[in-house]
């Protein structure tokens, strides 16, 4: 009996030892994020579509709240986003501007190739392509944040990846850059 008692006192013991061994051990390998870089990942898209060069937001997010990178990356978010990040970062609304904005792009299908097999659509993390199966597939560009997933995905290689020209359609007026100045 006693050796029973023993034996659970030194179990106990090791898992106390353990548990606040652990303990130290996260706290002294917790990743630190600056509090600019939590406020920049809660206004990115969250679309994780790399275009901005990063694997995903919450890298952006501390590249920029680092100084690493610019405020302009995120295609998605466009100009508005951009200007919230300076905001945060508090730099002057013109520069987040500065320096070479990836082109946006947005997915487009050349349905003469299409076979309707609906990979595209699986993949499409803003499900922006319309179509049934084995019928064709097109893409709602207005929407799409130009990752450029269902380009892998799809098997006939039907998918291009083209720049979003500047129309009257597209010109973001509220953000134009007199409302800059
Ligand atoms: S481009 Fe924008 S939405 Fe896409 S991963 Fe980068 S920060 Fe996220
Ligand atoms: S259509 Fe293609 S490029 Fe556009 S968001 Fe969907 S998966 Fe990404
Ligand atoms: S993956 Fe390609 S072939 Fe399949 S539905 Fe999409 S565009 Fe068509």
């Amino acid at each position: 009996m006693l050796q029973l008692v023993i034996g659970i006192v030194i179990f106990a013991a090791v898992g106390a030892v353990a548990g606040v061994f652990l303990s130290w051990l996260s706290g002294k390998f917790r990743v630190q994020e600056s509090p600019a870089a939590d406020r920049i990942y809660e206004i990115l898209p969250h679309t994780e579509c790399g275009q901005c060069g990063h694997p995903g937001c919450r890298p952006y997010a501390n590249a920029v709240a680092d100084g690493k990178d610019a405020c302009n990356k995120c295609i998605p978010g466009g100009r508005e986003t951009a200007l919230e990040i300076a905001k945060i970062m508090g730099i002057d609304p013109a520069e987040a501007e500065t320096g070479e904005a990836p082109a946006p792009g947005a997915a487009f299908i050349d349905e003469s190739r299409c076979i309707g097999c609906g990979k595209c659509q699986t993949v499409c993390p803003v499900d922006c392509i319309v179509g049934a199966s084995r019928m064709k597939h097109t893409v709602i560009r207005k929407d799409c944040t130009g990752c450029g997933k269902c380009v892998k995905a799809c098997p006939t290689e039907c998918i291009i990846m083209d720049e979003i020209k500047e129309s009257p359609e597209s010109w973001d007026y509220e953000f134009s850059e007199e409302s800059l100045r």
